[in-house]
């Protein structure tokens, strides 16, 4: 039996992982299983895959999961170390699924321990790149991309040469203001933001889609994972999101990968890889979808693909500190705090700022600096709401 983990089980992706756990439970033994506030649904979860451990992040909801849980085996734990000390627990196969820079150390600490990490949580790779990939080869143990576009640009890349891959394609939908006037989206709401064209995803993620805040992290977590150069990696808008990426190579041919918006696809590669077995997921039919659309995406609209670019420009801690502040100004968009478009006011303002203050950003490659970076990019991106408030 593969000895599995999934971190962030409450959540989209981690839902949709227990389907696919769930319909061949044989196969698995489930090893720690973690949440947030959704005590039910990890108690839920826990009890019905016989879990030996459950964890949610908050320490004041302990008492919640234990008495959720009262009568079983399943352990109760809470807190970030307790987060990390599960992730250290011996397991095959680890899904990372927490949303945003609390997802890194559990990530990193399954590494560590040499299991193969099925990676959905982005921000790992935009934070903290050099230092996961190193970790990895340090313990031998395999990083697998979850991210759609990611994992077809990993699949067009199975039997070809890294060195012939001349560029590669990340396919975004536009989110939900994809066709919306430029000049109203000061006033467009989180509720509005929330709700995307084609796929079903957790709250944050989709508002980032809206904002290409989500495509801004994937072109970073490309450049690490594939060690790409930041002019290999291009953004293509593809409203119908059939497309989720393509690898073109140095004799002009271009791979795409096509399918279903169904999360479950990326997930279960990563589950079966190096197999492909069968998946629960709707098959495509071309002759109905007629045509495939793309147009190159607007700055103006999406200053976020911007902001990735000097991310990318300045090296160091940058990423840390974009993801941290691209956070706290999500946070403030989904408070009220400030507008849609304001969000990448914030991150670039936050790294103007960072950047000016020497040492900061050229710090070394250390947990504790990333999560110094982390904390110090929040708290200047809540100064610099703060001002703009006045
Ligand atoms: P959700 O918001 O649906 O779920 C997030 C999960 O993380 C939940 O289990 C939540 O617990 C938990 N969580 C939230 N905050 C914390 C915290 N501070 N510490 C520990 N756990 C926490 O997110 P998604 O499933 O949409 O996304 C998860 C990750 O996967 C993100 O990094 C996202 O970018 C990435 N991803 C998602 C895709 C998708 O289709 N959804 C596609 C590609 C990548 P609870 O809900 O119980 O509070
Ligand atoms: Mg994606």
């Amino acid at each position: 039996m593969r000895r599995i983990s999934i971190f962030g089980a409450t959540g989209s992706i981690g839902q949709n992982t227990i389907d696919l756990i769930a319909r061949d439970r044989d196969a698995y033994q489930v090893v720690a299983l973690s949440g947030g506030r959704n005590i039910a649904c990890l108690a839920r979860d826990a009890l019905r895959l016989n879990a030996v451990v459950a964890v949610t992040a908050h320490e004041d909801l302990l008492e919640d999961l234990r008495a959720a849980l009262a009568g079983s085996n399943v352990e109760a734990a809470a807190g970030e170390a307790a987060l990390t000390e599960a992730a250290s627990r011996p397991a095959d196969w680890v899904m990372s699924a927490i949303v945003g820079a609390a997802g890194l150390p559990p990530g990193l600490a399954a590494l560590e321990q040499g299991a193969t990490l099925a990676l959905a949580n982005k921000e790992t790779l935009v934070a903290a790149g050099p230092l996961v990939m190193q970790a990895a080869r340090d313990s031998g143990s395999t990083i697998l991309p979850v991210d759609s576009e990611h994992s077809a640009v990993f699949q067009a890349l199975v039997g070809e040469d890294l060195a012939a891959v001349e560029r590669v394609v990340l396919t975004a939908s536009g989110g939900a203001f994809r066709d919306r006037p430029l000049k109203t989206l000061h006033s467009a709401t989180p509720a509005e933001a929330a709700t995307h064209p084609n796929w079903d995803m957790g709250q944050r993620i989709t508002i980032d889609s809206a904002s290409m805040f989500n495509k801004a992290l994937e072109v970073i977590e490309a450049r690490e994972y594939f060690g790409l150069d930041p002019n290999q990696i291009e953004v293509l808008i593809h409203p119908e999101s059939t497309i989720h990426a393509l690898v073109g190579f140095n004799d002009g041919a271009m791979m795409a990968h096509l399918g279903a918006p169904d999360m479950r696809h990326a997930i279960g590669y990563a589950l079966h890889w190096p197999d492909r077995r069968a998946l629960p997921v709707a098959r495509l039919d071309l002759a109905k979808l007629g045509q495939l659309t793309f147009s190159a995406p607007d700055t103006a609209r999406y200053p976020a693909l911007d902001l990735a670019r000097q991310v990318m420009q300045r090296g160091g801690l940058a990423g840390a500190a974009f993801n941290a502040a691209k956070e706290r100004a999500l946070d403030g968009f989904i408070a009220g705090r400030i507008g849609f478009m304001q969000m990448a006011e914030v991150v670039g303002e936050v790294l103007d700022r960072l950047d000016a203050r020497s040492g900061h950003i050229d710090a070394a490659f250390s947990l504790d600096n990333i999560l110094q970076m982390d904390h110090l990019a929040r708290s200047e991106a809540d100064n610099v709401m703060a001002r703009r408030q006045q």
